[in-house]
């Protein structure tokens, strides 16, 4: 149990990408965050598509605060082959991470969402306002739609909260909208992964069989054309946005987290990025492209200028240095195992 002064925040998610980069932010600011106590949670903790242990978690936790990272996620090629499972997992989860955090009188329970949900067919850049103004792409329908009922949820909980006279409620159920996310923790299977840990994989295999080898070069597969535009942040910075969200954000509406439209980059340069990463005196790594993957969206550029209003001055670390900074040795087995 909490002492009195501390405010327990649940991390649900709290071991997977985002969860792990905001445990270290935590971790490096002690002081900053002494008054909170985060408690981060993984799938093997509880199965938040079960109520009665979603339940047992929140009667066992008892937050303040909920940071909703959990679900079920995966790349273009995951979701391609699972809309019904990807739509029916997240449906229940977020339907009862929400439901515990009203019945415990969260004062402020912060879901995540994607810029991967936004309509298919749209005008760019995408801002907070168009979430629901039109389908979203075919490729992921099961998981944008089940990401885009927390909104609804959100605003449902918010006007309930509203006409109940006793006020007994007085909470924030609010939203992120993060673009690609990268950094150490990530899931680095090449068969489930996001662009940037996959490429890392494969540029990591790549290297090490060449080196057993005995060669001076490699080649790093990228999927598609490399074509595609993406705005990518490293899961720090989202990290510490997600903390300031938790202070000092106090809108139901969604605020998208991302670097600005200018730092849009294509997935050729994201994969470079990756190859100046590997490449080095000993070992020369060369881009290949494989089209007959598919590309997804060709892009969803995002407008960050709402948070831009908040926080004019938030230095986004360069991709370079986050792609540096991502960890990957421990997975080392996994790799080696594709
Ligand atoms: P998305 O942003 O939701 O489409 O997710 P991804 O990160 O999975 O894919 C982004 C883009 O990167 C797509 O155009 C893919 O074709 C391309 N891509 C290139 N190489 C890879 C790879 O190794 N893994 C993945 N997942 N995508 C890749």
């Amino acid at each position: 149990s909490h002492p009195l002064w501390e405010y327990p925040v649940l991390v649900t998610g709290g071991t997977g990408l985002v969860g792990r980069a905001i445990e270290s932010v935590v971790n490096a600011n002690k002081e900053e965050f002494d008054c909170y106590s985060f408690v981060f949670i993984g799938s093997k903790d509880a199965d938040l598509s079960d109520e009665t242990q979603t339940r047992a978690l929140f009667q066992r936790v008892r937050p303040n605060y909920v940071i909703h990272l959990a679900a079920l996620v995966g790349g273009l090629f995951s979701n391609l082959n699972n809309n019904l499972q990807f739509l029916r997992k997240n449906l229940s989860i977020n339907d009862n991470v929400l439901l515990m955090s009203h019945e415990m009188n969260v004062k402020k329970c912060i879901s995540c969402l994607s810029t991967c949900i936004f309509p298919d067919k749209t005008s760019y850049p995408i801002d907070e306002s168009m979430i629901h103004l039109g389908p979203p792409h075919d490729s992921n329908f099961g998981y944008s739609y089940a990401k885009r009922m927390i909104d609804v949820l959100n605003k449902a909980y918010h006007n309930y909260n509203c006409n109940d006279s006793t006020g007994a409620h007085k909470t924030v159920f609010t939203s992120v909208i993060p673009t690609n996310v990268f950094g150490s923790y990530d899931n680095f299977n090449v068969d489930h992964s996001h662009v940037i840990p996959g490429l890392i994989a494969k540029a990591y295999k790549a290297v090490t069989e060449a080196k057993q080898k005995g060669a001076k070069n490699a080649k790093l597969v990228v999927f598609g054309s490399g074509e595609p535009k993406r705005q990518f942040i490293y899961s720090i910075d989202l990290a510490k946005l997600i903390i300031w969200v938790l202070k000092s954000y106090e809108e139901i509406d969604p605020i998208i987290l991302s670097v600005g439209e200018e730092d849009e980059i294509s997935i050729r340069e994201a994969a470079q990025e990756v190859v100046n990463a590997f490449t080095d005196d000993h070992m020369k790594l060369e881009l290949e492209f494989d089209r007959n993957y598919s590309d997804g969206q060709f892009k969803k550029t995002a407008n960050n200028g709402k948070l831009r209003k908040y926080l004019p001055d938030f230095e986004f670390t360069p991709i370079h240095v986050g792609i540096k900074e991502t960890s990957y040795e421990e997975i080392d087995p996994i790799i080696l195992s594709v």
